[in-house]
């Protein structure tokens, strides 16, 4: 994968994120949603399968009820056709039918009626007559002898509603001969109904097969009579059939209602059972509404968690970006320094180093990454840059500096010059050293060379003038201290200036090279110093040498420089180049008034004698003494 497409992965994991979070709420959401819409399915199912037992068994008790009246009526058609209608006969039925009227409640009314529709049996009103109802119209018209249940109508007598059921009796020539009415009461089916416990906005309700409600639970007063014959459950032609259910809107209150129907085989006879779908909802609505709330807050929950999570993650990486864009910055500056930057961990390795270590040391960053930080260091040097980096990791020190020599891979030894500084972790502690290290040889170099420069005489190599009176110096001191003796040798070059003349500078200049060359042979222990004193002037300082040991070497100088042979025409005592020497020693601790300067001047005056003396010799101040008497003698 590119480093782009890379990248481009990294940006969108907060929106994979949040997308992954909305997933998940609405997941359980959708599915929380999809079980309580199962669950509240599964109560509709039940109160189905609940209305459709009570439908059953109250069109059971419907017909069972019809069936009674009409075994009544088929046995009080069979006397009337055998005993006819005569008064004997009608009186002693009249007892029968109301011993059996008050035997079985479900019989409202049982009667017999003439063929001109007068009551022949009570509960008839005197004078009334029922020739104008449906079901006696139907019988006096109709042969057939089967029963006909009538249309609910209200009793004459108790003004109570009733439904008829009736049949046709015949005379014993076949025509018509009257009906045998049984009635059974709106309040007794009414009341029966009441036995059911469902619910309290639900119902039981009787319809007449023409729409007319014949009885109903609850307030049966109310509905009875009336015409349902306008509703669905008689104008939808999917609706009749057999049985079934329906849901529709109650016209009375605009409630949501839910019934199942069953519509008797034998009689015109529909049975209703209805229930408040609000009413049979409410416990589930309640258990889901709770239910839903925990889900509600889970999902919020979630929504909360994963806000955080998400916003965390786009912390999170734009605080990548912006570590991957500083250090981009530091590792440029790092590798695109001349400087070498590594890195020291605790145990004294190289955990980074930056591409410059070619130029510095000659090996690649990869070579050096993991082995010891000290390994090239001069030995010498090594003792202090290692307790500097462990005083460093103790935390003693919080950075330093130093120049030490070190190995380079191709160029031999270099001089470095590191400038470090400790790394601490978040939490303070020390976790190791980083290093600037620069190749400072040249710029060593230069620093010896100048150093040179300014003790050495450029003429000869010897110390110069500067260095000789630093020197006497400390070696005076030294002297002083150790109450040793200091001796000092001042050499001048005969007749140099003929030399020159004859010569020329250059070859004046040779020769005083020469002759130092001489001098400084003569150097033998450490402590010794040749140096040029000025134009052919050169000086020997000779600590702890006492007068003898100085007369020595002075005597070896000046017989070296003429056993040198060097030609020097105009030399009239030798003809080749000489030197006079005038020596002198001290013991500055025994002699309280000397100075550094007595002894040069002491050093300068045997030198002179030695002058006066024919040149080419040596002088030592102390014979001064000696010859001093002899002058003043003269
Ligand atoms: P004496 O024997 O008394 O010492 O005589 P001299 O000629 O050596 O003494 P003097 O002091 O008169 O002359 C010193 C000469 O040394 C003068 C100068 O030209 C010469 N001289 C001094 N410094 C240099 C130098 O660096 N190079 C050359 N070629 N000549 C130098
Ligand atoms: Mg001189
Ligand atoms: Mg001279």
């Amino acid at each position: 994968m590119s480093a782009t497409a890379q990248r481009a992965g990294g940006s969108r994991l907060p929106l994979r994120a949040a997308a992954f979070v909305v997933l998940t709420c609405a997941t359980i959401l959708g599915v929380s949603g999809w079980r309580e819409w199962a669950a509240r399915d599964a109560v509709l199912r039940g109160a189905e399968t609940e209305m459709a037992n009570v439908a059953r068994s109250l069109t059971q008790h419907a017909e069972d009820s019809f069936d009674l009246l009409d075994s009544g009526v088929v046995g009080v058609v069979s006397r009337l056709e055998m005993d006819g209608t005569g008064p004997a006969t009608i009186a002693k039925l009249g007892n029968v039918l109301e011993v059996r009227r008050k035997a079985v409640p479900r019989i409202h009314g049982i009667a017999v009626i003439d063929d001109r529709g007068n009551w022949l049996t009570s509960p008839g009103t005197v004078g009334s007559t029922l020739s104008d109802d449906a079901f006696f119209r139907y019988h006096q018209l109709s042969p057939k002898r089967e029963a006909y249940v009538g249309r609910p109508v209200k009793s004459l007598l108790e003004g109570e509603w009733v439904v008829t059921l009736s049949r046709r009796f015949d005379k014993p020539d076949g025509s018509f001969g009257g009906v045998v009415l049984a009635t059974i009461s709106s309040n007794y089916l009414a009341h029966f109904y009441e036995q059911f416990e469902i619910g309290r906005n639900n119902s039981a309700t009787l319809v007449h097969g023409d729409g007319l409600i014949i009885a109903r639970n609850p307030s049966n007063d109310k509905f009875v009579g009336r015409s349902v014959a306008d509703t669905a459950l008689f104008r939808d032609a999917s609706l009749q059939r057999p049985s079934g259910v329906y849901h529709f809107k109650s016209p009375l209150d605009g409630a949501e209602r839910l019934s199942f129907f069953k519509r008797s085989s034998r009689y015109p006879l529909v049975l209703l059972a209805t229930l408040d779908e609000e009413e049979l909802l409410a416990p589930w609505r309640a258990a889901a509404i709770s239910r839903m709330l925990y889900v509600f807050a889970l999902v919020m929950l979630i929504a909360v968690i994963g806000a955080v999570l998400v916003r965390q993650l786009q912390r999170g990486q734009r605080m990548a970006a912006a570590l991957v864009e500083k250090e981009a910055h530091f590792r440029l500056l790092a590798e695109g320094s001349s400087d070498m930057v590594t890195s020291i961990a605790l145990d004294d390795r190289l955990r980074y180093v930056s591409p410059s270590s070619v130029r510095v040391v000659g090996w690649r960053a990869n070579q050096l990454i993991g082995t010891p930080a000290l390994a090239g260091i001069n030995p010498e040097d090594l003792p202090e840059v290692q307790a500097t980096i462990d005083a460093m990791k103790r935390g003693d020190r919080e950075e330093a500096r130093f120049t030490y020599r070190h190995s380079h891979r191709q160029n031999g030894e270099v001089w470095l010059e590191s400038t470090m500084r400790v790394t601490r972790k978040d939490n303070g502690r020390v976790d190791g050293v980083v290093a600037i290290t620069r190749d400072i040889t040249e710029q060593k170099k230069l620093e010896t060379r100048l150093e040179t420069l300014a003790i050495e005489d450029s003429l000869t190599g010897l110390a110069n003038r500067r260095r000789f009176d630093e020197r006497l110096k400390e070696e005076w001191a030294r002297a002083y201290r150790d109450r040793s003796s200091l001796a000092l040798l001042m050499i001048d070059v005969d007749h140099f200036k003929a030399y020159n003349d004859e010569y020329g500078h250059p070859a004046g200049d040779a020769c005083l090279r020469l002759v130092a060359k001489i001098i400084a042979a003569e150097t033998q222990r450490t402590g010794d110093l040749a140096a040029r004193y000025g134009g052919e002037e050169f000086a020997m300082l000779l600590p702890n040498t006492d007068a003898a040991g100085c007369t020595l070497v002075g005597e070896r100088i000046r017989s070296a420089i003429h056993e040198a042979g060097l030609v020097h025409a105009t030399n009239p005592e030798s003809g080749c180049v000489t030197a006079s020497v005038g020596g002198a020693t001290c013991r500055p601790a025994l002699e309280r008034t000397a100075g550094v300067s007595s002894l040069v001047e002491a050093a300068d005056r045997a030198l002179y004698a030695a002058k006066d003396a024919g040149r080419d010799r040596l002088m030592m101040s102390g014979e001064l003494m000696n010859l001093l008497p002899r002058a003043s003698g003269q």
